[in-house]
Order: C-alpha cells, then structure tokens, then sequence
C-alpha cells in the first residue's frame, strides 16, 4: 500500500475561507445557504449552459477562470505524485495522470448535501435513498452516514443500471431487476456517482416516475460539467460547459468536473478501482491496462 503524504495540510471545504496548500486551493464564492424546495418533480428539460445564481456546488478545475463567478472551486493537483494525502494499492503505481478529489473533501461534501437534505425534507417521514448499483455504492454510505448523524429518518434501497463499456458510454443502458415499491407515495433521492451524458438518467428516471413517488430528484456525487481543458473545445462561448439532457440540482452535485476519464470512490475502469477512497484521473498505463478481465 502506498501513502503519499507531500503536503499534510489539507483545507476543508466546509470552512469557505481561502487556504492555499502547495496543490490545491479553495475559492470562497457562492451563496451556501439558499434553500430549495424538495417537492417539484425532476425536469427532463435542458439544463441552462450557464451557472444559475445559487450555485452551491463545486467546480473542480486547472483554471478558476474556467468556472462561473458564483460558484467554488477546487484546483486540482498537476500529477499523483504531487499530491497531498493519498492511498492506493501497490497494484495500481503509475497509473493515474492525477489526484482529482481527495477523499476528505468528498466527506465534507457529503456533510454539506446531508445538511441540505435535512434542511429540505421533513423529518417527520422516511426519504427514500435510492442507490444506483455499483458505482454510487461508496458516495451513497458517506451520505447516509451524515444523515444519519443528522438524524434524518431515510429508508435504503438499492437498483442497478450499466450504460459504460470501458472509458465510453455504451449509448444503452441496461437495467437490472425491479426498482423497490418503496418509493410510492414518498419523496425519492436517487443517489448517481457520475453524470455524463445524462443518458443512464433520462433513461432511469421515467421509470422512477412510474412509480408514483411524491416526489423525486437527483444527488450526484459528480456532474462533467466541462469540455476536456486545453482540448479545441476549452475556448468556446458556453465557456466549455456541456450542456446536459437533464436538469440537476446544485444543492445535490457533489462536484462539477472537466471531462476526464475518472475512477475511484466507487467509479471503475472495467472493474477496476472502486475501491479508491479518492477520485482520480486515470492515466495511459491504466487505460492501456484495461482493468480487470471479466
Ligand atoms: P451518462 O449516461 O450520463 O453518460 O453516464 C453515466 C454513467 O456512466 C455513470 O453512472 C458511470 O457508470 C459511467 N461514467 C460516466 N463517466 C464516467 C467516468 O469518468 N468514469 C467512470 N468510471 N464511469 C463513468
Ligand atoms: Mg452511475
């Protein structure tokens, strides 16, 4: 097991002061407190290209100029070597291209969208966490924990969908048994890792509003918000953003994040490296590797 331990100064996410390490820093920005409301059901509309004005979530980028000037940003480390805390198998040396989300910051966010999860759903009946297998697993039990510690009554369940075959979207998405009848008449969260093309979503959530929920919307570990930096794409007019097919929630967006290949916290190549307790880029040897045989 390896431990890299370079800069031991880790910021918190929670305290929204500007603290610069030697590889990361937090932008304070944005409005964090603004509430809204739990009970209008998910919209398959397009998503604004542009940040709406209370963006609470984060962006993780190379170039704050990259993100909107209402939001938070994370400025992610130049490679895995020069990063602050990490851990990984002995098995995966040399192939990340770089650190993207420390598991700490991960935690504190969860912290955050639990507080908002609490703040936003009553408490006098069960918000029904649904986790979408395997990927959301690890995201899905960091926010149950805070809610929990909060005191928010919530039942689990679990459904599984696959729409990526290696680093790519498939173009379909495969569903895996029946979705629980848990969600009739109660308020859903539906827990993703990732959201890419917002294909695995548009997909899913008819289905879940054939299940009469009260309501339902979408928590999401994280959202590609960004065209790849430095690629052609980087210097056009929506300032990089891609546009998504659903729209999304800021207050339950983990983090929004340039269009890399990532695994970790639940995210896999194939298999490989869901077990990371933080999120990376994967790199060439990885890819070239091809995670795990199946
Ligand atoms: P979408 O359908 O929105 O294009 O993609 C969503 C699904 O694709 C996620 O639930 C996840 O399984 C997979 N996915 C998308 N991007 C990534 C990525 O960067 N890394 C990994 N490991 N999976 C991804
Ligand atoms: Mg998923």
């Amino acid at each position: 097991m390896k431990i890299l331990l370079i800069n031991p100064v880790f910021f918190t996410l929670s305290s929204f002061l500007l603290k610069n390490t030697n590889t990361h820093t937090l932008i304070p920005m944005g409005n964090n407190n603004q509430k809204s409301s739990c009970c209008s059901n998910q919209s398959m509309e397009k998503s604004e290209s542009t940040a709406p004005e209370d963006d609470s979530s984060i962006y993780v980028t190379r170039n704050v100029k990259n993100t909107p000037s209402n939001s938070r940003s994370l400025v992610m480390s130049d490679s895995a070597k020069q990063t602050s805390s990490a851990i990984y198998p002995d098995l995966y040396e040399g192939h990340f291209s770089s650190l993207l989300i420390p598991y700490k910051d991960l935690d504190s966010r969860c912290k955050e969208i639990a507080e908002h999860i609490h703040a936003t759903y009553p408490s006098d009946e069960p918000l029904v966490m649904l986790c979408i297998l395997k990927g959301s697993a690890p995201f899905y039990n960091l926010l149950c924990n805070h809610l929990s510690i909060l005191g928010h009554p919530f039942m689990i369940d679990f459904y599984r969908v696959k729409s990526y075959e290696g680093t790519g979207s498939s173009g379909t998405v495969k569903h895996f048994g029946d979705l629980p009848k848990s969600m009739k008449g109660r308020h859903v969260l539906v827990i993703e890792d990732i959201v890419d093309t917002g294909t695995t979503l548009k997909s899913l959530l008819p289905t879940i509003a054939e299940k009469d929920p009260k309501s339902y919307k979408v928590c999401s570990m994280l959202v590609k918000r960004f065209h790849s930096e430095g690629s052609e794409d980087d210097d056009e007019d929506d300032g990089g953003e891609i546009t998504k097919q659903i729209e999304l929630d800021n207050n339950l967006i983990g983090f929004n994040i340039p269009n890399a290949f990532v695994v970790g916290c639940g995210l896999d190549y194939n298999e490989m490296y869901r077990d990371l307790r933080d999120i990376w880029i994967l790199g060439e040897e990885g890819i070239k590797g091809g995670g795990y045989d199946l």
